[in-house]
Parts: structure tokens; C-alpha cells; sequence
């Protein structure tokens, strides 16, 4: 078999978070209301009803256009982008054609710069549901969705395997929430996209026949989708077959792709500039005003939590995972780091203490948060209540299995962490003389794993010690057990 190379560009659209719609003043908030309960006579398409344009979107769109490296096109300009389907009232949806937002810019994934060929505004459609009333099929359509902001992110054909799409997919939904411009929540199809994927024989100078796979709207579909469509085309080339350029559909429920419009030519739209709306010029000072209110981005907080820390790669990339933990995790260090300077600020950053943070931040903090389906705002532990955990570790009141339990008690209880130790007698036990009486009980219970010991069967330490945690309920301090019992094996 030929070596063949894959090349995907994807088309992501983001509903932008505004509380109006992007032309008109009904509310954009329409999740779970009754159907075309937030419409007026600007997004129901009604004659003669006149589009606004709304601010906040423009600006949260430039937001994402700086974010994403792009030039932002000082002199913007709306069109109109005819089609006919019942979802769309008047018959045209309001984008931008030759003048968008953003162009030309790049989005950094996995070390690889992925080129973003243009950012775009235009309207959300509304949605088609296709459902029985007494008994009969029917179609029935809200008009709650139509013309809520949607941003349309279209990358070049740069992306080379399914789970490069993936990354790259990934990666914007975080910058879209680092930026707070989007909710990009999965489950209401805050998220969409369309990919463009061919393949060509390595030895092949010019891009293969594009297929459109249209709407995805999570991570794996997306994947699986690519990842079927790449498997298909390669299997068509191998035994000759044509690829023949069309728009295909993802079937979740059968795993495949289907045909859904063979095109010849690409649609005509007949595109012109939207007369009811005036070109828009966007000054350096905004772009300026909106650059300085552009947070810290997922790579950039990596690479310094890299730096500062003396985190590894995956240690940074998962605490940076979302804008809350980072910032949990960065308070942590500096309480930590603070307790022994006594100042302020501190003066300089223990990586131990960091690496001792951020693995408990990944293991522990983000268990209670999964299990308790939180998100960080929603925690029930401060940082301040952790590094009261940890000192009580470090002083050697309490040993790290015990902890793991204590801060789970902190978690579902909200109380502090000596409290719950003094409550639960939980203390660690460390006196030689108290250790000393247990093991002898033990010893004396087990009479087998000494013999065996002596005989030189390493294990039988270990299980030893292990009888001796379970009958202190976790409580003894391992370390002077240990010491202990080798002195009364020899
Ligand atoms: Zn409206």
C-alpha cells in the first residue's frame, strides 16, 4: 500500500455568551424556554424590521481574533448569504463575506502552529424539531436560537491526522473560556464543526478531493467521524476509485459518514453587502482597550508554571487545563511558600512545594470536583485550607494516607482540617513506646510472617507494617514502625 497524507481544515462555530441577540434585542439566554418565547420581529425575519448590531459580540470577537494571533480588519462589513430552509425566516442569514473581523492569524497546538485563515460574525439559525403530535409526523421550529452571535473560526488545511483535529478543537474551546467570551458548552451545542478532509499519495504534489462532513457537535464524534471518512477515502484510492467532492453527514448511532450532497460547483449564496447595515470601523483604540483585557492563554500559563515551578509538561498542561485550578494552584505555592519567609510575598518558590501542590491539586482536587460534579468556583476547599493540611503532614501530625481522607472531610464538611483530626482522633501515632506495644501484639499474632521473614521472605515485612496500619486504623507513623520492627526481627 502507497503512503498517503491526510489534510484536514475545520470550520469551529461558537455561539458568543451576550445577553441580546446579535441584531435585535431579545434575549440570547434561551436555553430550556418554551419555544419562540425569545423572538421579535427582527429574528422571526418580519418585513421591514430593522437589524442592530450588537457591541458586546463585535468586541468579544475581536477578543478571539487577537487571541488567536489575527489581524483585525479595521473596517468590517456584514453581508447577506441567501439560502433557503425553513430554519432561516428571511431567507438570508446575515455573515461576512470579504471583510471579516479576524484574518491570518495561528493557533499553537502541541508545539505545532496550525494557521487560522479568517475569524467571522454572522446570526445563529433556528432549529428544526422533528417529533410526533397526535400521532402524526410532524416538524415543528423555535425560533429561540435564531440570530444569537455565532462565530465562525475557519483554519487552513493544516491539521494531519483525526487527533490533530481533536487538539486543535480542544484547544480553542479552552481559549474560549479562558477568554470568558463563550460558555462552549458541548451539551447545548455551544460548539459545532464542519472539517474539509482529503488525503493524497505522499509522492502527490496537490491536494486530494475534499469531502465536507458537516455538523459534529462534540470532540469524539468529530474524531470518529475524521477518523472513518480518512479510513473510507483511503480504501476508495486503494482499489481506484474516485473520491468524488461532496458533503457527507456523521451517523453516530451506525459510526459512518453518508452522502448527503454531491457538489459540482460550490453553492451559490449570492452574497452581497447588507444594506440595512453600515460598514463598521473599529479603532485602534478598542483593538488596543481589548488586547489589554486579553488574560494570560492556556500556553503562555503553561510555559511560565514551567518556568516558575519546575513543573514538568504534563504537570503544567493539566493544572493550565482550565483557568480556576491554575489560579487554585498558584495560591496554594504562594501560601505554602509564604509560611516560612513570613512576608507577603514570597520571595522565592519552592519547586518541592509546587510538585507536592500540583500533585495533590491532579489527584485529589480533582477527584472530589468529578465526583461532586463541580467546577473549581464551586469547591468547597480554599487553598488556604489545603497548605493547613499539608503543614500538619510536614510537622507530622497526620500521615499522607490520613490526609487523603482528612481533606475529603474537609471537602464534604467545610471544616477545618485540625478540627476534623482532633474530632476523629486521627492523630498521628509516633511514640516509640505506644508503636512498641502494638507490633509486639502483632508479632505475637503472626507468628508465621516473622518465621518466614527470617527465612529471608522479604514481603512479610511489608505485611507486617501493613497489620500494623490496619489495626491503628491508618493512624501510625510508618517510618518509626518500620525502624521498630526490623530492631525487634534482628
Ligand atoms: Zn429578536
Amino acid at each position: 500500500m502507497k503512503e498517503y497524507i491526510t489534510t484536514i481544515g475545520l470550520e469551529v462555530h461558537v455561539q458568543l455568551k451576550t445577553d441580546s441577540k446579535m441584531f435585535c434585542s431579545s434575549s440570547a439566554r434561551y436555553f430550556g424556554a418554551s419555544p419562540n418565547s425569545h423572538t421579535c420581529p427582527v429574528c422571526l425575519g418580519l418585513p421591514g424590521a430593522l437589524p442592530v448590531i450588537n457591541q458586546k459580540a463585535i468586541e468579544s470577537a475581536i477578543k478571539v481574533g487577537l487571541a488567536l494571533n489575527c489581524e483585525i480588519n479595521k473596517e468590517t462589513k456584514f453581508d447577506r448569504k441567501s439560502y433557503f430552509y425553513p430554519d432561516l425566516p428571511k431567507g438570508y442569514q446575515i455573515s461576512q463575506l470579504d471583510k471579516p473581523i479576524a484574518q491570518g492569524g495561528y493557533l499553537e497546538v502541541d508545539g505545532r502552529k496550525i494557521r487560522i485563515n479568517r475569524a467571522h460574525m454572522e446570526e445563529d439559525t433556528g432549529k428544526l424539531i422533528h417529533t410526533k403530535v397526535d400521532g402524526k409526523d410532524v416538524s415543528l421550529v423555535d425560533f429561540n436560537r435564531s440570530g444569537v452571535p455565532l462565530m465562525e473560526i475557519v483554519s487552513e488545511p493544516d491539521l494531519n491526522s483525526p487527533e490533530e483535529a481533536r487538539a486543535y478543537a480542544k484547544k480553542l474551546h479552552q481559549i474560549m473560556r479562558y477568554l470568558g467570551v463563550a460558555d462552549v458548552d458541548m451539551e447545548k451545542a455551544g460548539m459545532r464543526f464542519d472539517a474539509n478532509v482529503s488525503i493524497r499519495p505522499k509522492s502527490s504534489k496537490t491536494l486530494g478531493t475534499k469531502v465536507e462532513i458537516k455538523n459534529m457537535n462534540s470532540f469524539s464524534f468529530m474524531e470518529k467521524a475524521l477518523v472513518y471518512e480518512v479510513t473510507r477515502q483511503l480504501k476508495a484510492l486503494e482499489s481506484g476509485e474516485k473520491i468524488i467532492q461532496e458533503t457527507r453527514g456523521w451517523v453516530e448511532n451506525k459510526g459512518v459518514t453518508v452522502s448527503q450532497r454531491i457538489k459540482e460547483t460550490s453553492p451559490d449564496y449570492r452574497y452581497f453587502p447588507e444594506p440595512d447595515l453600515p460598514p463598521l470601523e473599529i479603532s485602534d483604540k478598542l483593538i488596543e482597550s481589548l488586547r489589554k483585557q486579553t488574560p494570560e492563554l492556556p500556553n503562555e500559563k503553561s510555559e511560565r508554571f514551567q518556568e516558575d515551578y519546575a513543573l514538568s509538561i504534563y504537570d503544567a498542561t493539566q493544572i493550565t487545563e482550565t483557568q480556576g485550578i491554575a489560579e487554585w494552584f498558584e495560591e496554594a505555592v504562594k501560601d505554602y511558600s509564604m509560611v516560612e519567609q513570613e512576608v507577603k510575598e514570597p520571595k522565592h518558590v519552592d519547586s518541592r512545594k509546587a510538585k507536592v501542590i500540583a500533585n495533590w491539586v491532579q489527584g485529589e482536587l480533582v477527584r472530589l470536583l468529578k465526583d461532586n460534579k463541580h467546577t473549581i468556583k464551586e469547591a468547597n476547599v480554599e487553598p488556604a485550607g489545603l497548605v493547613q493540611l499539608l503543614l500538619l503532614i510536614d510537622q507530622g501530625k497526620i500521615n499522607q494516607q490520613i490526609a487523603k481522607q482528612v481533606f475529603a472531610k474537609m471537602y464534604s464538611s467545610g471544616k477545618s482540617p485540625s478540627y476534623i483530626i482532633d474530632e476523629e482522633g486521627l492523630t498521628q501515632i509516633d511514640t516509640a513506646d505506644e508503636l512498641g506495644k502494638i507490633l509486639d501484639v502483632i508479632i505475637g499474632e503472626n507468628q508465621k510472617a516473622v518465621e518466614d521473614y527470617k527465612k529471608g521472605k522479604e514481603q512479610s515485612f511489608k505485611f507486617l507494617i501493613g497489620q500494623v496500619m490496619r489495626k491503628t486504623k491508618g493512624k501510625a507513623n510508618p517510618k518509626i514502625v518500620s525502624a521498630i520492627l526490623s530492631e525487634k526481627l534482628k
